[in-house]
This record gives structure tokens, sequence and C-alpha cells, in this order.
């Protein structure tokens, strides 16, 4: 039986694309696929909110029974899915950050070889702006939302999200320019990419920069390098706004590219009642 694959869209609509903001964006895809393929019972912020409701709680409180102690287990399972979450959600950051990522992916399975989901994402690296301050340029909430609540609907993953999914590990794999430093300080190790399996089911996530119509006057007034273009032609300054990439840099690194695996997993999580007991509440 061959893989099934499939391809999907994902719009980032935004003025100006910056690494800050494909982080971000890929952080929320990862947020949304540990949701939807029933690797955690409840949006990361829910499961973020309940451990930091947990940590206030037990300032003040005393394991005085089994059924209590048997919570906490229960709970501290639920804090360590929320820390692994919580760290790959940070190594994307930085990872972002510090190196040219062209690929990166997830994997759902017991081990990296023997995946039975696949989610790779492509980054559109020759459009990302590099003089651009991610702070002037932020993607809305609603217009990210907007491209998450179009992912539900997809049929493509219809297909693929009515299928239930055991809770499994989920893994992280990366294609970018090998920066020694860079990755040295990160937990992350080379390796050769290896071939899904042919029960693996293999989606595509190919990002878009979607420019807004005001793109113009928002990049011009914060460009870095304004007193550059200064005297240029007004054309020009646009020009060089939109086209301030990192496309030749990748280019010229093309065989630089090494895929890497984090040392970080995230482990689902099976939602317990610990002898009728809802951990959830106190
Ligand atoms: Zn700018």
């Amino acid at each position: 039986m061959p893989n099934i694959t499939k391809n999907i869209d994902f719009n980032m609509e935004v003025d100006v694309l910056t690494s800050a903001t494909v982080a971000n964006v890929v952080n929320s895809i990862l947020e949304f696929l540990l949701y939807q393929r029933n690797q955690i019972p409840f949006v990361y912020k829910t499961l973020k909110h309940y451990t930091q409701l947990w940590e206030d709680q037990s300032q003040d409180d005393e394991v005085t029974t089994v059924r209590q102690f048997n919570i906490n287990r229960q709970r501290d399972l639920v804090k360590t899915t929320k820390d692994s979450i919580s760290e790959m959600r940070q190594l994307i950051h930085t990872s972002f950050q510090n190196n040219i990522i062209k690929r990166l992916r997830f994997l759902f399975g017991t081990t990296t070889l023997t995946p039975r989901e696949a989610y790779t994402i492509h980054i559109p690296t020759e459009s990302i702006a590099i003089k651009h301050y991610y702070e002037h340029h932020q993607m809305s909430p609603a217009a990210l939302n907007k491209a998450l609540v179009n992912l539900v609907t997809t049929q493509e993953l219809y297909d693929i999200f009515t299928h239930d999914l055991n809770t499994t590990n989920v893994y992280l794999e990366l294609e970018m320019v090998d920066d020694i430093n860079a990755i040295n300080s990160s937990r992350m190790f080379r390796k050769t990419i290896s071939q899904l399996p042919q029960s693996c089911k293999d989606i595509h996530f190919h990002l878009l920069h979607v420019s807004s119509a005001n793109f113009e006057n928002n990049s011009l007034k914060c460009c870095k390098e304004l007193k550059i273009f200064e005297d240029s032609e007004i054309l020009e300054v646009t020009e060089d706004c939109a086209n301030t990439s990192n496309d030749t840099s990748l280019e010229q690194k093309q065989d630089q590219l090494e895929w890497y695996e984090s040392e970080v997993i995230v482990r689902g999580l099976k939602d317990k009642t610990v002898h009728g007991m809802n951990m959830w509440r106190k």
C-alpha cells in the first residue's frame, strides 16, 4: 500500500514575514496537531492553566490519602507533557532565530522509524525578511486562527482526523543549514533522514506568505536600514523592503542543509480518572 500523501497550503497573512512569525505559526500548528490528534485532552493553553493552578494549590496541600497520591501522580504526568511541549516550542523559536530552516516535521509514533503520521512543514525561506523587526510585523491572532480553522475544515485532513490516534510520542526533526555554534548549544543531533514506512500518513503543510494590503506603509516605517535607502527612488525602496530576504544566503548554503532530530520528545497524555475522581478538579 503506498503512502497516503496530502499537500495542504497554509496562508500566513501578514505585511512582512519575519522568522519569529514563522516560528509562531509552526508552534501553533504543533499545538493544533497535539490536540487534534488526541495527544492532549485540552488545548495547550488550558493544559498550562491547569498545571499552574495545581502548583498554586499544592503549596498548602498535604497528601493524606492514597487517592490524593494517585491524583498527584497523574498530575505529574500532565506537567511532564506540558513541560515538554513548552521545551519543544522554545527549541523551535531558537532554531528559527539562529538557523535557516528549510523544512521541519513532526512525527507521531512509537519511534522515529515507525511513525503512524508525519506532518512536514515547508518554510518559504525566500519570503522571510531579515531587515524587519518582528514586533512591528506580527501576524494578528485573527489571521492565525483563520488559517488554523481552515485546516480543520480541509477535506484532506478531515479524512485523516476522523481516525483516532492512540497516545504516542511526538518527535521533531528539522532540515537546516549546518551552523555548529547554534546547534551545539541546543538539544539536537544530526541524523540521516529516514524513509517513512509505507503505512505512515504523509501530510505536507506548505506555508505561504500572503501580504496584506497596507504592506508598503508599514514596511517603510520600521525598516532597519531605512537610512541607506533614503536617497533612493521610492519605488526602489519598496522593492528593497519587499525583498529583504535571505534567499541568496540559503542558495549559497544549499549544500550545507542537514537534518537534525530534537532530543525533546512530547509524550502523549491519556486522560485518566483516578478512582472515579477527576484529576482536573480539586
Ligand atoms: Zn519593518
